[in-house]
């Protein structure tokens, strides 16, 4: 069976060779969070745009500095966003601010605490190298220069950079619209009550949240019930968007259709089993030109593997290039011993009180276990090569996302 990280690299793969070339909108920054930048952000000016004191002291000639202590005449006194045109000379210096500009002669800021007032003098106690305490007009960058290309992704320092240089609209590529369609005859939506054996619909919850947290625009369906032609139609619906993430039907079970009508709708699959638990039975393919996941319905399968396949696959829709999965190591806290050779993601928490990561798998019932993963900040990752692990090994964790 195919391990996931082939899977996962199908995924890449197939979307990377089908991909159409993103549309563009512009959004207002403070909008444009998580969003890809669709164009270059030059600077608009140098940055910074003057010689700037890094600290609260004076601007001096370094060179009047040579023997201590001196005592030097304070000249003017130059806060943050004054402009002052005079001229530092020998035997003189300016009480600056931290953020203004450095006048001309000075090449160097003193801190405060290296100096002793003296009336209108002040006496140099320490000496300063020539552009100590002074950041460079122009040595950030220089105006024009190409500080974000297309295809960044717009963290909070991206967006303070946007600030930085005036740019109160972005213009970003539009996020990939993602359709959800769970299926299942014993599915209801989460205001209704459920009859004794029927559950509500958590997965277009958790799905519909995934798709926000890896960047694409959550497309709801309603529910389809287990036969082939009310599927087929939510399917086909489902098909006008970039991408359709199916939860549920896509196990051995007599009312398992999704595969089949896919088929006969002629899908395309890279795969339709992977070496992973939970999460086996996940299928990948094209339909109609358009990409589908069918995930299996048991909620912690479909979590794990929509973060596994489908996340790779709105990053690469979305104009930028797919993210690697943040897995880090960490101490495991007690063994853990698994017999199927598959790798497995289980609930896990890790935490830090003794200065390092130790993990914790813990309690589950298996993958349709909420309760259990809503206590989980990440899952603990048993590759299916080494599946037994003592207390004390490092292991991979791969972080939940949004929580961790
Ligand atoms: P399936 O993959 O269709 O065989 O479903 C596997 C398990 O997941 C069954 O116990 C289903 O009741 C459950 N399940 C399927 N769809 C959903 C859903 N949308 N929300 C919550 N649980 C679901
Ligand atoms: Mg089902």
């Amino acid at each position: 069976m195919l391990p996931y990280a082939e899977a996962r690299r199908k995924v890449v793969e197939a979307v990377s060779t089908r991909c159409p070339a993103p549309r563009r909108e512009v959004v207002a920054l403070h909008r444009a969070l998580g969003r890809i930048l669709a164009g270059e952000v030059r600077a608009d000016r140098d940055y910074p745009p003057f010689d700037r004191s890094t600290r609260d002291g004076f601007a001096v000639r370094a060179a009047d500095l040579a023997t201590l202590p001196v005592t030097l005449q304070i000249i003017a006194e130059i806060k943050a966003g004054d402009t002052f045109s005079g001229e530092v000379r020998a035997g003189q210096c300016a009480q600056i601010m931290t953020g203004a500009a450095v006048p001309a002669g000075a090449d160097a800021v003193v801190m405060i605490e290296h100096t002793r007032p003296s009336g209108a003098s002040v006496v140099m106690e320490r000496k300063v190298a020539p552009g100590e305490n002074i950041v460079p007009r122009g040595s950030e960058s220089k105006a024009g220069k190409i500080l974000l290309q297309p295809g960044a992704r717009l963290g909070y320092a991206e967006l303070a950079l946007l600030g930085q240089v005036g740019c109160a609209d972005v213009n970003v590529y539009r996020r990939p619209r993602v359709a959800i369609l769970s299926t299942g005859d014993e599915v209801v939506e989460v205001g209704q009550q459920p009859g004794p054996f029927q559950i509500r619909n958590s997965n277009t919850v958790s799905l519909a949240a995934q798709v926000e947290l890896a960047g694409g625009e959550p497309v709801p369906l309603p529910n389809a019930p287990d036969e082939a032609t009310k599927l087929r139609a939510l399917i086909e619906r489902g098909l006008e968007d970039d991408i359709l993430v199916l939860s549920g039907g896509v196990s051995m079970g007599k009312y398992d259709l999704v595969e089949t009508v896919l088929r006969d709708m002629g899908a395309e699959f890279f795969f339709d089993a992977v070496a992973i638990r939970p999460g086996k039975p996940a299928v990948f393919g094209t339909c109609n030109g358009k990409f589908v996941f069918g995930l299996p319905g048991n909620p912690v399968s479909t979590m794990v593997t929509f973060e596994l396949f489908v996340v790779p696959a709105i990053d690469m829709l979305n104009g930028a290039a797919p993210r690697p999965l943040p897995f880090f190591k960490a101490k495991l806290a007690a063994p853990v011993k698994q017999k199927a050779t598959l790798t497995h993601f289980l609930p896990a928490n890790v935490e830090w009180s003794t200065g390092e990561p130790v993990v914790k798998e813990l309690p589950w019932q298996g993958s349709g276990d909420i309760v259990a993963l809503a206590q989980a900040n990440c899952y603990l990752v048993v590759p299916e090569t080494r599946l037994e692990s003592a207390a004390g090994d490092w292991v991979d964790v791969l972080p939940r996302r949004g929580v961790l």
